[in-house]
Parts: C-alpha cells; structure tokens; sequence
C-alpha cells in the first residue's frame, strides 16, 4: 500500500506480535463469559505506548501519524474489537482538547491520556436523541464557580472505568436552538469496576457482542462540575468543538472493521484448506472460492479507502467525506465478511468453538455507532450534492 511506509510496517508487526501474544488466547473466553477486556491488557496497550501514537511527544506522546494509528487500531481489532476501541475514546477527546482545549486543559489532561491514565467515554446519546444529536434535553444549569448537570445519558460506553467522561449538554434551555445551546464538559470521576460518582446512577446496557466494553444508561442528578471542565471556557460551542473530532472517530472506526474483516477472512481461508468435503478442501469447490475472492476485494477496498483518508489527513487536509466513506464501506465488508465467513465454516461457523460468530456479532455493530451507516451516508450526499 503507496501510504505505508517500511516504518509503519515495523509498527504494524510489533502490533501484531502484542495482539498475538496477550489478546487473541483471551478473546473468545472473556467474550463467551461476558467479561471486560482486563485491566492488565489495558496497563500493557499503555505501556506499550499505544495510547499517544497521535499526541505530541511535548505531551507524552509518541508524535506519529494517522497511518500508525490506522495500523493500531486494525491490528489490536483483529485481536478483539473491544480493545481495538479503548484507544479511540482517548483520539475523541485528545481532538476536542488539541482543537478547543484552553491551556490549562491541555496541560491537564493531554499527558494522562497519551499514557493511558486517562480513560474517557463519551456521553453523547441520550435516550430520546441518537442521530439527531442537536435534539438532546440535558440541562447544564449555572451554579457557584460551576454547572449542575441534570438528564439522563444512553449508551455511554465504558462509563464505568473511565476516569472523564465527555458530556454534551444544554446550557441554553430553549430546546429550539438545537445545536446552538450545547456545550461539552468534563466530568471526573473515580476510575474503579463500577460508576463511582455519588450523582451518578449507572445501568449496564446487555448486548449482542461487543462485549469487552460494556455500555451504560446513566442518570445525572445535580452533577456539579467547575467552570473549568467546560472546553475552552466557551458555552454554546459543544456541537461545532465535537465535529473536528468526527473525521478521527470515523476513520478509526474504519480501521477496527477492517482488522475485524480480516480476521473473519484469514480463519475462513485457513479453514477452507483444511476442511474436505467430496474428496478434496472446500477451497477447492468454486461456490467457496468465489466467496474468497469477493471477500478480498470487498476487505482490500475497504482497507485502501481507510488508509487513503489516514494519509489525507497526515497531509494537513480535512478528510470527512473520505472517512465517512471509509466507515461505510468498512461497516458492509465487515458485515459481508463476517457472515460469508461463518458460511465457510458451516455449522462449525455458528458453533462457539471458532471465533468467526464473535467477529459476525462484533462486526455488526459498526454500521450503528459512531453514527449509523445511514447518517454517513446523507452526509456524503449532502457534500456530493453541494
Ligand atoms: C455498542 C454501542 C456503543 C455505543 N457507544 C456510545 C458511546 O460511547 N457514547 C455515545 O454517546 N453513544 C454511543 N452509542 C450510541 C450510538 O452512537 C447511537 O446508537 C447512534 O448514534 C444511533 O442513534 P440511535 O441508536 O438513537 O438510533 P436512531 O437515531 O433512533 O436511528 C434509528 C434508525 O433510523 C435511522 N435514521 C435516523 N435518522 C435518519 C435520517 N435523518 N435519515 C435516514 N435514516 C435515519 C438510523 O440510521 C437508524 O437506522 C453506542 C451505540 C452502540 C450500539
């Protein structure tokens, strides 16, 4: 691939070994157990020094590109999408402080999250408004040298071990201005296995995959948080700080379907060598060699369009259109791979012996989050038609 250099190869093996090594012999296990990614494995990713691949090395950062955060976020997916998505809360949140951050909040939270001390979710989606996020109702109301924050939050991922969570609220009440009364805040909390905020109420959301991470309804009462953990001082300006950070969310969003794709295509391919059916391997019958064939195309597109917006976006130029296109591609070959995988496999393929069902169920929640396949899709009309 023309965007990746001998470099980043370099990164992607040592990667691969780290996933090999501490994330592919737990997957399945804590996945069938409904069990969250250990905290070890968490200690390790910051040790390894994944959390800062993109913030500068003056903040603790390791000072690389989007190509090696791509790589990061595909490699450690490959292993488990759970934990190819820890990093990318922290991408979230190192965009909105880099971008709208006054000093002081960088110097306050940049370094920890570069290091993997701070562990953000983002409480963005409230019950009555997913897609349309300029309907939310959460109130931040002034107070004393600060805002008490009241309302209720819906699938706010990894709420019980972050440390900050990101949170999106009204601080004009008149519902009618949509996007121009919302502001984003930081709310800190005790990192520990549960909510720990005493204004806090949390309740765990079950799903079908995805299970590495668990999501949270949370209910805000008189949640007071200082003046300063609004981002950049500034009220009303919560809707337009959080769209710079769509682009990184969307293409890392990408790049953890592609590296769940291919792990659904590598087991599959293996298999299909291995298992023999009327005298000879399966691979061989052109049912399933067609289906191999389509998989690679639809995995190598979706990889080239991700790694195409990375490079847009190292070279200094926007690149929303071309990582919402890369999202959406990457969420229906993930979603084709997956499932054409278990048909390989056969009934072996619906059975929790072999992962590829972890990867089906996983890969399928791509096309919903960090906006929904049909919310991608308007916007790239909307910049077509313009
Ligand atoms: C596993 C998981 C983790 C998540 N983690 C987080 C998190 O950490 N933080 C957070 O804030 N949120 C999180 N979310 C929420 C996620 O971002 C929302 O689910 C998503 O934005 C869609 O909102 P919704 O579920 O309310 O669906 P809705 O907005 O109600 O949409 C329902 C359907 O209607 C379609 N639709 C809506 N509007 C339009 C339109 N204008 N044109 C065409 N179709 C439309 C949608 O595409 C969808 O198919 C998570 C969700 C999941 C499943």
């Amino acid at each position: 691939m023309s965007f990746v250099t001998s470099d980043h190869e370099e990164f992607r093996s040592a990667v691969r070994r780290f996933t090999e090594e501490e994330i592919i012999p737990i997957a399945s296990d804590l996945d069938a157990k409904n069990e969250e990614i250990p905290m070890e494995i968490i200690t390790k990713m910051a040790e390894q020094g994944y959390f800062g691949v993109l913030f500068p090395e003056e903040y603790d950062g390791l000072g690389l590109d989007n190509i090696t955060m791509t790589i990061v976020a595909e490699e450690l997916s490959k292993g488990w999408l759970s934990v190819g998505s820890v990093m990318t809360r922290g991408v979230i949140m190192g965009t909105l402080l880099e971008a709208h951050g006054t000093d002081e909040q960088k110097k306050k939270y940049i370094p920890g999250l570069a290091t993997g001390t701070v562990l953000p979710a983002a409480a963005f989606t409230e019950p009555d408004s997913g897609s349309d996020s300029a309907s939310m109702i959460m109130k931040a109301t002034k107070t004393d040298g600060g805002y008490l924050l009241n309302g209720a939050k819906a699938w706010c991922t990894y709420a019980n071990r972050a440390n900050v969570l990101m949170v999106l609220a009204r601080t004009n009440p008149d519902t009618s201005l949509r996007h121009k009364g919302l502001s984003m805040f930081f709310v800190e909390k005790e990192s520990a296995e549960k909510i720990v905020h005493p204004n806090i109420k949390g309740e765990p959301i079950p799903t079908v995959g995805y299970h590495g991470m668990r999501s949270f309804n949370l209910a805000f009462e008189d949640v007071f948080v200082p003046e300063d953990s609004l981002l950049g001082g500034e009220e009303n300006k919560g809707f337009y700080q959080l769209m710079v950070s769509y682009e990184s969310a969307r293409l890392q969003t990408a790049a953890r379907a592609v590296g769940v794709a291919q792990a659904a295509f590598d087991f599959a391919l293996q298999y299909s060598k291995e298992r023999e059916q009327f005298g000879k391997p399966i691979c061989e019958h052109q049912a399933i060699r067609m289906k191999l064939s389509e998989m690679k195309v639809e995995l190598e597109a979706a990889r080239q369009l991700t790694y195409y917006a990375a490079s847009l976006k190292d070279s200094g130029k926007r690149c929303d259109l071309e990582a919402g296109m890369a999202k959406v591609k990457a969420a229906k070959a993930v979603e084709f791979i997956t499932r054409e995988a278990m048909q390989i496999l056969g009934g072996y393929g619906y059975s929790k012996e072999f992962p590829v069902e972890r990867y089906w169920r996983d890969g399928r929640v791509i096309s919903i989050f960090e906006g929904t396949s049909e919310i991608q899709h308007e916007v790239i009309a909307k910049a077509i038609l313009k």
